[in-house]
């Protein structure tokens, strides 16, 4: 690790693809990747503050993976969901249709968190270019 730029440089910024230290599109600070810093900071200590991007070359995929990572998030809520409706379906009596929501319900949370595993966070795409990056610094400096 060469030091050579100044001390007060700005918080670097690297690609969530290919962990290069690149300039690109900034990611969504959505609640996973607090929960990633969170971790990162009271359990490993090894919080780095860096800003996260995906650069020019990654966009490609990374449409590609997003696209791939909210179509299984859908289909394993939506199975959570189907398992929840069957066990109130099969259920008998009150009682076991309670156990039976719970469960579903339990389920449905598991598998939700389990489409967290292989997150990719959303970006904000330069749509309409100079007002997202300026709602991007509002948001990043009323904390
Ligand atoms: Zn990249």
């Amino acid at each position: 690790m060469a030091i050579e730029k100044g001390k007060t440089e700005k918080r670097k910024s690297y690609c969530i693809l290919c962990a290069k230290e690149r300039d690109g599109i900034p990611v969504k600070e959505d609640n996973v990747i607090k929960a990633i810093r969170l971790i990162k900071r009271h359990v490993l200590k090894s919080e780095k503050r860096n800003r996260l991007v995906v650069c020019k070359e990654c966009y490609a995929d990374y449409k590609k993976y997003r696209k791939r990572y909210t179509r299984r998030q859908a289909i394993y809520v939506g199975l959570g969901i189907v398992f929840l409706i069957m066990l109130l379906a099969i259920s008998p009596t009150w009682q076991s249709k309670l156990s039976g929501a719970l469960i579903g319900i339990g389920m449905t949370l598991l598998l939700y968190l389990l489409s967290l595993l292989n997150h990719v966070p959303e970006i904000d795409i330069p749509s309409d270019g100079r007002r997202s990056a300026r709602a991007g610094e509002a948001s990043a400096s009323n904390k």
